[in-house]
């Protein structure tokens, strides 16, 4: 199995633009995700393909890479692998159905607005940080997506509903919701207004993918040095759940947790380090679907 070196990235060769804004803080936690879709995407055995992923890390002055060498961080990158083709499938049938109105809710520097394979009628909202909307504007410029394109600058704490609808979002179309890599970063107050505020703005038949950790693994040896890492690092993971159906039950979404032992390209990323690792947790990070019901209830 090609491995995975945060420092020896053979793919990425800097000509950081002076121009182009640095990121920092939680910002600068899109590149993280980004250094792996561009280390994925030169795979042979890819299991998706993101194009402008190497550019992006190529522009910035300094891409860092998640904190710390715990037995988590050596699964980031085939985690992020699986979650983004998990995802690119989720998001991509619910479009194919009727969704055609996407949120991106903490978008980083994701390229699905460029790279998925999109109905015709679809519009991509991206949300994120105006620092993040700068730097990737300009990596962006001249490529054409493959759907209608929005960015939105707004800080998910604040009013980031209304700069949604000021850029034209629908709340009487249906919508896919993706909050990926995202909610454990906000405080827990946030995350309760984030996803109540998406259910108000979601017509009947709205989708939800959203990527959690769960509350029940927190404290294992898999995953407590990834936290204790993370907090050392100034980006701290702040939001937590246990039992997903549940949570987002009581939150008006009927949702899923995905078993993803049960996906073969799952399966096949996972089997080198669950035999490295006969204690890793499997269910630390849960990927949920959801629905949103008429009523929300
Ligand atoms: N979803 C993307 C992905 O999977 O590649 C980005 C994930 S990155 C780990 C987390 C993203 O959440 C960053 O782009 C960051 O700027 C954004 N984010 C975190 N807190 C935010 C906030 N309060 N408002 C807006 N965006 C925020």
């Amino acid at each position: 199995m090609p491995m995975y070196r945060p420092h020896d990235d053979t793919a990425h060769e800097p000509h950081p633009d002076p121009a182009t804004p640095t990121l920092d803080g939680v910002s600068a936690t899109a590149l993280w995700t980004v250094r792996m879709r561009a280390h994925e995407s030169a795979r042979d055995d890819a299991l998706f393909h993101d194009p402008l992923a190497a550019a992006f890390l190529a522009s910035a002055a300094d891409p860092g890479a998640p904190p710390g060498s715990g037995p988590l961080q050596q699964v980031l990158p085939d985690w992020l692998a699986v979650r983004t083709r998990f995802f690119d499938d989720h998001l991509l049938a619910a479009a194919r159905a009727a969704n055609r109105q996407v949120v991106l809710v903490g978008a980083g520097l994701d390229t699905r607005a460029h790279r998925l394979d999109w109905p015709d009628d679809t519009q991509v909202f991206e949300v994120d940080l105006p620092a993040v909307h700068a730097f990737k504007e300009r990596i962006l410029a001249g490529h054409t997506p493959t759907a209608r394109r929005t960015p939105v600058a707004a800080d998910l704490r604040e009013d980031w509903p209304g700069a949604l609808l000021a850029a034209g979002f629908d709340p009487a179309r249906p919508t896919a919701w993706l909050c990926e890599g995202l909610l454990f970063y906000l405080p827990p107050e946030a995350v309760d207004r984030l996803v109540a505020a998406a259910g108000e703005l979601s017509a009947p038949g709205s989708t939800l993918g959203a990527e959690c950790l769960n509350a029940d693994a927190a404290d294992s040896p898999f995953v407590r040095p990834w936290l204790d890492a993370l907090a050392g690092s100034g980006t701290p993971w702040v939001w937590q759940l246990a039992d997903p159906e549940k949570w987002w039950g009581e939150h008006g979404w009927h949702a899923e947790a995905a078993d993803l032992l049960a996906l073969p390209y799952a399966v096949e990323r996972f089997a080198p380090h669950l035999a490295a690792h006969p204690g890793l947790e499997t269910q630390s990070m849960i990927l949920v679907t959801a629905t949103r019901p008429a009523g929300g209830r």
